[in-house]
């Protein structure tokens, strides 16, 4: 792990940096293998993603048209765009 050199786990490319530039393996920090860290990352995508996805899907299938005059107006924070709704769904 000195000067930065890491040789990645699955394909042995030795690199510099965070991420192979052969196969983009990330290289795991003591922090990233902890159950606090997966458990964080676990309970992020399912309170912070997933219900802003499921609401802006909820608020479509209710009120359409609402999410898109409200991206168009410029509230783009509670919301996922329309272009990522339009790709997930
Ligand atoms: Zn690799």
């Amino acid at each position: 792990m000195k000067d930065g050199r890491h040789t990645c786990k699955s394909c042995s490319n030795e690199f510099v940096g965070s991420y192979c530039n052969v196969c983009g393996e990330k290289v795991l920090t003591p922090g990233d293998k902890s159950f606090k860290s997966i458990f964080n990352s676990v309970l992020l995508t399912i309170t912070f993603s997933d219900s802003k996805f499921i609401r802006t899907l909820w608020q479509v299938l209710r009120k359409p048209g609402t999410v898109a005059r409200d991206f168009a107006a410029g509230k783009r924070v509670k919301n996922i765009s329309p272009m990522s709704l339009f790709f997930c769904a």
